[in-house]
């Protein structure tokens, strides 16, 4: 294949994968050469040899054949545009190889990363800032100082933003680590596969080769013996020869249910941080900056003040569903032709605007409230009827009958089982209090607040 025919492929490659696809992935391919079957690609590192290969292999492949149908699998070496080249190579053995196409080059199984999760477009705020510090240190790829990183938190708040993130920059600062990013699902995919084709060694040998390790989503081999096994083992060899290993789960290593005693404890030893469920000053910055890249999507789109501001208050804590909103209110404003207004903002979201709707938890009032008053939830809960533990006890009461749907004899029950005439009394008696009383009308708003997230 030629120079001039790639030039060519690569214009019906931009059709097919798009514009900023075509920017980012295929156009800095460099022609390296192709013989016996096999056509060369030149790239700057070896994630992004491994990106393009899973992402787009297929169709570059399905591309070339159009005009070189003798062509049965690409390669992409490390030596593109800005790549070191003294890097060690990528591991090539391939050339004697008769594997399908497109060919991986025997490279990690490394997952692609995504090109946005970077620290550039990560929004630190005080939810994040811990577990954003440290994976700023070990993205600095130095000496290892904990091992391993142990990142955790609910679903949608950046554990894999912050992964990929310190796969990128480890990439561009020190290209000649073997850095690896894969789920704990593919780790144990692959691990099913060296079993099944008796490919235990390879799979060992590369596991233990690599320089940083990374596994999103630990808790998926919860359960699972055998995978669980070999990621102990793997564990081992690399904190051993002082590999840095970055984990995630969607808990702390000790609530994990299912996974074994050793690997929790291992799992514990390094630093464990977590991700905090938004609050509203992370969710207005994460909005902000997600405007000027709608604002280059949608030029002309106007929005009215305060719109921002009402979704930060509203919607969940979970910064997918943030970024899903304003998707959609983009979206549907561009169709309708329409300025973003709140009340197209509230029509629009509606179901999400429910959906996210807090629901505080009796439990949740009665903690708040006793670490307001800094009294011990056992004496809130309890008989005794001295005012210092009486009042804050009507403050909570007060609130569960506004924030929960719970009934008066409901929450009477989880008042130490009292009857729910007390609770009316109580609720009365704050109401009241409320309108004369400046720090009890102080207290509530601050609680209210502190409950609702
Ligand atoms: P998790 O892995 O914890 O479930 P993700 O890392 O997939 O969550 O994050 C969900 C989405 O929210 C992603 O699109 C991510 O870019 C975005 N996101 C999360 N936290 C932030 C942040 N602090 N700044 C910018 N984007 C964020
Ligand atoms: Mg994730």
């Amino acid at each position: 294949m030629t120079g001039e025919e790639w030039g060519q492929l690569k214009q019906q490659l931009l059709r097919t994968v798009g514009a900023s696809n075509f920017k980012n992935w295929i156009e800095p391919l460099e022609l390296s050469g192709a013989s016996d079957g096999v056509v060369t690609f030149l790239v700057p590192t070896s994630f992004f040899g491994n990106y393009v290969s899973q992402k787009y292999g297929d169709q570059i492949l399905y591309h070339v054949n159009t005009m070189a149908p003798e062509i049965r699998r690409i390669h992409f070496n490390v030596g593109g545009d800005g790549a070191r080249r003294s890097q060690a190579a990528p591991r090539q053995s391939a050339d004697n190889e008769k594997a399908p196409a497109p060919e991986r080059d025997g490279q990690m199984p490394a997952a692609p990363l995504d090109p946005r999760f970077t620290f550039e477009n990560f929004v630190v705020g005080k939810p994040n800032e811990l577990a954003h510090a440290a994976a700023r240190r070990v993205a600095e790829g130095g000496a290892v100082t904990f091992n391993p990183l142990f990142l955790y938190g609910g679903v949608g708040l950046g554990k894999t933003h912050l992964m990929h993130a310190i796969a990128w920059e480890l990439q561009t600062q020190r290209p000649e680590l073997n850095v690896v990013y894969l789920s704990a699902e593919q780790f144990m995919y692959r691990f099913v596969q060296a079993l099944r084709d008796r490919k235990m060694m390879d799979f060992k040998e590369m596991f233990r080769s690599v320089d940083v390790l990374m596994v999103d989503d630990v808790q998926f081999i919860a359960g699972k013996e055998s995978t669980q096994e070999e990621f102990f083992h793997t564990f081992n060899a690399l904190v051993d020869q002082n590999k840095q290993i970055i984990i995630s789960g969607d808990r702390a290593p000790g609530e994990i249910e299912h996974l074994e005693e050793r690997i929790k404890s291992r799992l514990q030893c390094g630093l464990v941080v977590d991700l905090h469920p938004t609050d509203y000053e992370l969710r207005l910055g994460i909005l902000q900056s997600k405007m000027d890249y709608y604002a280059g999507q949608y030029p002309g789109l106007k929005m009215s003040d305060g719109v921002l501001e009402f979704l930060a208050h509203r919607i969940s804590r979970n910064v997918r569903v943030l970024e899903g909103a304003l998707t959609r209110l983009f979206a549907f404003a561009s169709l309708v032709g329409h300025e973003i207004t709140l009340e197209l903002t509230q029509d629009c979201l509606a179901d999400v605007l429910r959906a996210s709707e807090r629901h505080v938890t009796v439990e949740e009032i009665q903690r708040q409230v006793s670490d307001h008053y800094n009294i011990r939830l056992s004496d809130m809960i309890g008989p005794k009827r001295v005012r210092i533990f009486a009042r804050p006890r009507q403050v909570a009461m007060y609130l569960c009958k506004q924030m929960t749907s719970r009934s008066l004899p409901e929450i009477g029950r989880r008042f130490g089982g009292r009857d729910h005439t007390t609770v009316m009394h109580g609720v009365r008696r704050i109401e009241e209090l409320r309108q004369t009383d400046g720090q009890i009308a102080e207290d509530l708003e601050l609680l209210r607040r502190t409950l609702e997230g």
